[in-house]
């Protein structure tokens, strides 16, 4: 699908499996892209994220789409737009509560990632910097999780943002990984954290391959870490499963409205259900990328509709039918 952390591999991408992606046009692409990118710049993303707020009480997080760092000049303008993107929701006007977070990945930030056999050299220092710069102006972070080779690194880069005073830093977990479990007993205390199915498909070794599971396993690792003081941002599109976790875990955990919030991606077509959630007076975000310009957007997207090509009937569904 049109989601802004997929995508196995910044670097060298291997050639589209399906040539027939090469071939539509870029308006085409741009057309099915449309409802899921907040725009090409981050003024356009930011008046996205104030009109999610003032239209709907909707809160977002924001992502800048930055794939394939094949030179260091990428990397250092993915870091720069990250530290102005803190910034610009400083100055946004919104009120704290309504305030973005910004959501990024470890692989922005280098031309040697791990999944390639790198060192992920550079991805640390501009992580630091973009929190330091966070912490100033008073934004959230999140660090989204990549492929299971970031796995280690990310849960590390959190650790030692952690215990250099950042406390409104979040991760995310993939319930799909086995060591899922190990890892969340294993998280500096109290801290954010997104809980996820996982998106990058992973071995049947180190993943289950089966999606029933992997979301059995949100509600069961959901009412473990709202037991164990962390605020769990349940991240889902399946109406089933989200409403189980606000009808009966959190009851069961007996935490309030505060300690936890439901996401989503901006674009999907969940309108009446974040009504829906919002009125019952559940905390409510959307993940919400944007592009520097719409030849980045495109490349992105035509590699997500190489991974899904399926995501074209979905969009024309969903463009069909509200919910
Ligand atoms: C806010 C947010 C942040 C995320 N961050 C990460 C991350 O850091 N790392 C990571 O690995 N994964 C991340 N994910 C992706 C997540 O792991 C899942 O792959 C994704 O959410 C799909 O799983 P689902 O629970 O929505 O269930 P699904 O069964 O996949 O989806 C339920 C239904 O929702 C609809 N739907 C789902 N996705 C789309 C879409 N893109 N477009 C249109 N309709 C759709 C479909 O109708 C589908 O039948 C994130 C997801 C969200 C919502």
């Amino acid at each position: 699908m049109f989601v802004a952390f997929v995508g196995p591999g910044r670097h060298d991408p291997p050639p589209l499996v399906n040539p027939l992606i090469r071939c539509i046009p870029p308006f085409l692409v741009r057309f099915f892209a449309r409802p899921y990118v907040a725009g090409d710049s981050l003024v356009k993303a930011m008046a996205a994220v104030d009109k999610l707020w003032r239209d709907r009480g909707l809160l977002s997080t924001l992502d800048l789409l930055a794939e394939d760092i094949h030179e260091e000049a990428q990397a250092q303008r993915n870091l720069q737009t990250y530290l102005d993107m803190a910034d610009a929701v400083a100055a946004s006007g919104l009120p704290a509560e309504a305030r973005p977070t910004l959501s990024l990945k470890p692989s922005s930030y280098t031309t040697r990632p791990l999944q390639d056999g790198g060192d992920a050299a550079g991805s640390m220092a501009a992580m630091s910097a973009i929190a330091e710069r966070a912490r100033q102006r008073g934004v959230g972070l999140t660090i989204d999780m990549e492929s299971r080779h970031w796995t280690d690194f990310t849960l590390q880069a959190l650790r030692e943002l952690h215990a250099a005073g950042h406390r409104d830093i979040g991760c995310v977990l993939q319930t799909r990984l086995h060591r899922t479990e190990q890892d969340l007993v294993a998280l500096p205390a109290g801290i954010r954290v997104r809980l996820v199915i996982g998106i990058y498909r992973e071995p049947a070794e180190v993943a289950l391959t089966d999606k029933p599971a992997m979301k059995a396993r949100m509600l069961q690792f959901a009412e473990t870490l709202l037991r164990r003081g962390h605020y769990v941002e349940f991240a889902s599109h399946d109406d089933t499963w989200v409403r189980r976790f606000v009808e009966e875990v959190v009851p069961k955990t007996g935490v309030g409205k505060d300690r936890f919030e439901v996401q989503m991606l901006y674009g999907v077509p969940r309108d009446r259900f974040l009504a829906e959630l919002r009125r019952q007076g559940v905390r409510a975000r959307l993940y919400v990328p944007f592009a520097l310009s719409w030849a980045m957007a495109i490349q992105y997207l035509r590699r997500r509709l190489d991974e899904y090509p399926a995501m074209m009937w979905l969009v024309t569904k969903n463009l069909v039918s509200r919910r």
